[in-house]
């Protein structure tokens, strides 16, 4: 949601949060709109995590219980002031976050929920386990926060602290989604192979996710301390995980609005669910807790996007318009001078995939200023060999050179940095991202700007740069009316053509194209040869896979040859044309 005057709606918020303890709320309520923010700071959290980031954590609950422990053990044990143990508390819970994330996060698949089931038992066992935390009968006396000469003795007192902290939590993570980091937090879930291929190090961007969601939930942790003011272990256990879960999934996974939602929903419900259910089963028992495993079934199965999204569709918002300025304020590389090193020196590289031998002993040169075409029917190796220049894979032998120096140990994204950008035969875009955001990603490492800079939006001047960047490269490739639609949204055809504008917006020296012109019309495909023509007067080397004979013919300098991994020829394309192995191999009489 993008509101029109965000300071005004702040303001608003804030004297809401103000007034409603004065207002005639009975207790009971305030307590359990109290209990609603505490939950809400988790989600946020976990809405960044799961939701955003695609890694689902059934562990929060853990981190809550650190932040909470922290300030209990500190503030009763050694008498440190409650504000004094905030730092400590949020320090801790990262630093226990960073340790544990650094090993979980790099989970693929169903083992990254099953690891954080995991160390959220461990934790629950250990809190209830340990001697200097009160084992199973907690921490008691814990003292209450001072503001002034005022102690925040009862709920009525505590809510706008907790409230004023929300607020604060949603405006920073809301900031954090439309940063440079947030594209690459919000690339995450479509896959790594691209975000990698352009410069972003996506194992650092999900543990900074991770220990981001684990502060927030620690925060929520030392509010919940000195709001109760006992702790034990019971409210950080893995039943209260899958809880937080269930907020973050009942608002919506994606958005920051849908945690207050989702909290909101699920506490209350547990409250009124506490009453009922007990009276109608009879005995005594967490019931709640099958009707909320049936809810998180019934919403994964038919609402993904939790409540929120049906919310705001209710109130359509024009198109969100994003600052765009036509000039190009990003410094620009050095192209590479004809004549001097190869840009690209591919030296007998190999590559097997068990008994497979998909590329085997292939050299060639791309020039300056030159078009290559890598041609060869499909399974010869043209991919393959693109993934060993951009470090997707590693080489099994040989050697790859880019202006001069080797690149094939390095990974991806330092090649990236490098200059060299591609595009890929399968497209890899984060389809709920808009086009103008996906070719941003293209930029992303011509910026610097990281969490802190964008939670406080003093990375507003650059952002500008890189999305500025993103439209010019947009405009040149002749998608520019597209660029606030989802890229989801656009035809096969087009998303080749905004993959090569995400190349460009890295200001690439060295272009690899893989099939660009499939699936594009007789007319798209000029339109796509003047672009690469005009690309290497300006003094880019392109390397290019394409099966229209005709188009590579037209277009290159220089071809080369694959079949079964092996290089059969080289040269100019009239040789090409008239060599026999060529015609047997591949070109097949048809030329
Ligand atoms: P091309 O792009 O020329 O059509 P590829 O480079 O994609 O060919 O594939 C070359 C050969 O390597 C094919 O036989 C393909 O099945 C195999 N191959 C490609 N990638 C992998 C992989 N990741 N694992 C196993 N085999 C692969
Ligand atoms: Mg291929």
């Amino acid at each position: 949601m993008n509101p029109k005057h965000p300071g005004v709606v702040a303001v608003i918020l804030i004297l809401v949060i103000l007034t409603i303890p004065l207002a005639p709320i009975p207790d009971y309520w305030i307590s359990l709109l109290n209990n609603i923010g505490l939950f809400s700071l988790v989600a946020v959290g976990l809405v960044l995590l799961t939701g955003v980031g695609g890694m689902t954590s059934f562990g929060q609950a853990a981190f809550v219980g650190f932040g909470a422990y922290t300030t209990a053990v500190l503030s009763t044990t050694y008498g440190i002031s409650p504000w004094l143990t905030l730092p400590i508390a949020l320090v801790l819970t990262a630093a226990a976050a960073l340790a544990i994330g650094s090993i979980t996060v790099r989970l693929s698949g169903h083992y990254l929920p099953l690891g954080t089931m995991a160390w959220g038992l461990a934790f629950f066992y250990l809190f209830g386990n340990l001697e200097f935390l009160g084992a199973h009968d907690g921490i008691n006396g814990i003292p209450p926060l001072r503001i002034g000469h005022h102690d925040l003795f009862d709920g009525r007192a505590f809510f706008p602290v907790v409230w004023l902290v929300v607020l604060a939590a949603m405006f920073l993570t809301t900031n954090l989604l439309h940063t440079r980091l947030g594209r690459a937090i919000r690339a995450l879930r479509s896959g790594t192979i691209a975000n990698e291929a352009f410069g972003i190090d996506t194992a650092q961007v999900k543990l900074i996710v991770f220990v981001y969601a684990a502060v927030l939930a620690g925060l929520s942790g030392w509010l919940y301390a000195h709001l109760q003011r006992s702790i034990n272990p019971t409210a950080f256990g893995i039943n209260i995980g899958i809880e937080y879960l269930l907020m973050a999934v009942v608002g919506g996974a994606g958005h920051v609005f849908g945690a207050v939602l989702g909290a909101g929903i699920v506490t209350i419900l547990k409250d009124q669910l506490q009453d009922i259910l007990p009276k109608l089963i009879g005995g005594q028992g967490s019931y709640e807790t099958i009707v909320f495993g049936f809810m998180l079934v019934v919403i994964l199965q038919s609402a993904r996007n939790g409540l929120w999204p049906l919310i705001i569709n209710a109130f359509p918002a024009g198109p969100e318009k994003l600052p765009v300025p036509s000039d190009d304020s990003l410094a620009q590389r050095a192209m590479p001078k004809s004549g001097a090193v190869p840009v690209l020196d591919v030296r007998g590289i190999c590559k097997s995939f068990g008994g497979l031998v998909a590329v085997n002993d292939v050299t060639f040169l791309v020039g300056a200023k030159e078009i290559v075409g890598l041609i060869g029917p499909n399974g010869a190796g043209k991919s393959t060999t693109f993934n060993l220049v951009t470090g997707l894979l590693r080489a099994t032998g040989g050697e790859v050179l880019f202006r001069g120096s080797r690149i094939d140990a390095m990974p991806a994204r330092d090649i990236a940095a490098l200059g060299i950008a591609r595009t890929f035969q399968h497209v890899e875009l984060a389809p709920e991202m808009s086009v103008l955001e996906n070719v941003a990603i293209g930029a992303h490492i011509r910026g610097s700007a990281g969490l802190l800079a964008g939670m406080l939006r003093l990375d507003r001047a650059e952002e500008k740069c890189l999305l500025g960047e993103a439209a010019r490269q947009l405009q040149r490739v002749g998608l520019g009316e597209y660029m606030h639609r989802p890229a989801g949204s656009l035809a096969l055809g087009q998303l080749r053509i905004l993959e090569i504008a995400r190349a460009l917006a890295l200001d690439p020296a060295l272009l690899l194209l893989d099939e660009p012109a499939a699936g594009l019309r007789h007319l798209e495909k000029r339109e796509l040869a003047a672009l690469l023509n005009k690309l290497r007067a300006e003094g880019m080397s392109i390397l290019l896979v394409e099966h229209d004979v005709e188009f590579v013919m037209g277009l290159t300098d220089h071809l080369v040859v694959l079949d079964f991994g092996k290089l059969i020829a080289k040269g100019v394309p009239a040789e090409i044309r008239k060599n026999p192995i060529v015609l047997e191999a591949y070109l097949g009489g048809v030329v």
